[in-house]
């Protein structure tokens, strides 16, 4: 199955409204049923880790070690995790004779195919917009089954909308991160840790929320801390923060020393940025040396 949620995908394939009939039909005793899951490549989102831990009764961090492999969704971007494999193949972990062994709590990739989510963002507007596209591989006979049915059906059948909506903070930063174009070398090691502890992370990223040192710097109310029991409360204050501190939307009260810490911070980040600036366009003028100078 080479399914995923395609975010940042270069390659734009034919897009579709929920509402375009699709013809599909998955089951037990199609000819090539698991043929899909011998061959994976699919992208984890934060919900669907938070969903298979629960399942495998595993801490975010052992199941991040067992079951996925880190990859960078596109060149100085973000972090992403893909399902790792079995040893010296490519099926997945999960696959048995008799189908999916996590079924009820399969990843949202494997619940859309053979459809895809697409998540965009116009230049010239403010809202995020959403949109499907179909996948056909040539080994996937489901697409000769005689059942047509539009994609919103199929989503609904398929359980997808706890897991957009769990997500969507998720899908949010990594199209504002795009959208913010270019940056001039690389975003700063403990940005993108902090973007992989905070989405993907979610017991190390609650073992960082209630420590004393976050706690000296943001101001949190007793009340606000104890909903973070949830996972699917501290995933959304995982975003709500990494919106914070990557893209400076100011949300979580800060102490005053902490403001001050960080407008200084941010002053000297923008002050290295303008350098390197005027580093690169000095170079630039100069042109290529010459050999005999
Ligand atoms: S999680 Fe389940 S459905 Fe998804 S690839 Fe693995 S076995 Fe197949
Ligand atoms: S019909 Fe497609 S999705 Fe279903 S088992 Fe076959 S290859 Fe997999």
């Amino acid at each position: 199955m080479n399914q995923n949620t395609y975010p940042t995908s270069p390659v734009m394939p034919e897009m579709f409204e929920g509402d375009k009939v699709i013809q599909f039909r998955c089951h037990k005793g199609i000819a090539c049923f698991n043929a899909c899951c011998r061959s994976i490549d699919i992208s984890l989102t934060p919900y669907d880790i938070l969903r298979l831990k629960k399942r495998l009764s595993l801490t975010s961090t052992e199941f991040l070690e067992h079951f996925t492999f880190p990859f960078e969704m596109e060149a100085n971007g973000i972090a992403g995790v893909k399902l790792k494999p079995v040893e010296n193949g490519t099926a997945c972990q999960f696959m048995t004779d008799e189908g999916c062994s996590v079924y009820e709590d399969r990843p949202t990739a494997c619940r859309y195919y053979p459809v895809a989510l697409l998540s965009m963002r116009k230049q010239d507007e403010y809202v995020d917009r959403e949109a499907y596209a179909l996948v056909k591989e040539e080994h996937c006979l489901g697409h000769y089954e005689q059942r047509s049915l539009t994609i919103d059906d199929y989503r609904n059948e398929q359980g997808l909308e706890p897991f957009d909506e769990a997500s969507r903070g998720w899908r949010q930063l990594i199209l504002k991160k795009k959208s913010s174009g270019p940056t001039i070398g690389k975003p700063s090691k403990r940005s993108l840790q902090l973007f992989f502890m905070a989405c993907y992370d979610l017991d190390r990223f609650r073992e960082f929320v209630t420590s004393e040192s976050f706690n000296t710097i943001y101001t949190i109310s007793d009340e606000e801390r104890a909903t973070w029991a949830s996972d699917e409360v501290l995933l959304q204050f995982a975003f709500r923060f990494l919106r914070q501190v990557l893209f400076g939307e100011e949300s979580i009260k800060m102490s005053e020393d902490a403001v001050f810490v960080r407008r200084k911070q941010v002053e000297d980040e923008r002050m290295r940025l303008e350098l390197e600036a005027a580093a690169l366009r000095a170079q630039q003028e100069e042109g290529p040396m010459d050999e005999d100078e």
